[in-house]
């Protein structure tokens, strides 16, 4: 099953989804955008500011490790780590969330961590 990724642009200067900057789902992007929006109740192709661009930035790939490379510092001119991050160190910051394949039931109903974020969003209004 491929993972899907969503960074958050900070379009329009903050945070979507307060603590998560990298979303990833286990699903095809279509997919995934579809779950992303029954969760969060927020479409990651919406553009908080013209000049920032869509809120999300979306990729998909065969697996989380792949997806990931860049992020955990496979790419060496961005690591500040001697060694790329492997997907469990990497998944441990705050920032991040990995959905499974066997939680996305939950993140359509609602009832996963990831659906939490609207009501995070409201507390911060
Ligand atoms: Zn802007």
């Amino acid at each position: 099953m491929p993972w899907t990724h969503f960074m958050d642009m900070h379009s329009g200067g903050g945070a979507k989804l307060p603590p998560w900057e990298h979303i990833y789902l286990e699903a095809p992007q279509a997919e995934a955008e579809e779950i992303f929006r029954l969760a969060t109740g927020r479409d990651p192709e919406n553009v908080t500011c013209d000049c920032c661009g869509e809120d999300y930035s979306v990729s998909e790939a065969e697996t989380l490790e792949e997806v990931s490379s860049f992020w955990r510092g496979e790419n060496r001119t961005w690591a500040t780590t001697s060694r790329p991050l492997t997907v469990e160190e990497y998944g441990r910051r705050e920032d991040i969330i990995y959905v499974t394949a066997a939680e996305i039931d939950a993140a359509r109903r609602g009832t996963h961590p990831l659906g939490s974020g609207p009501a995070l969003l409201e507390e911060a209004r």
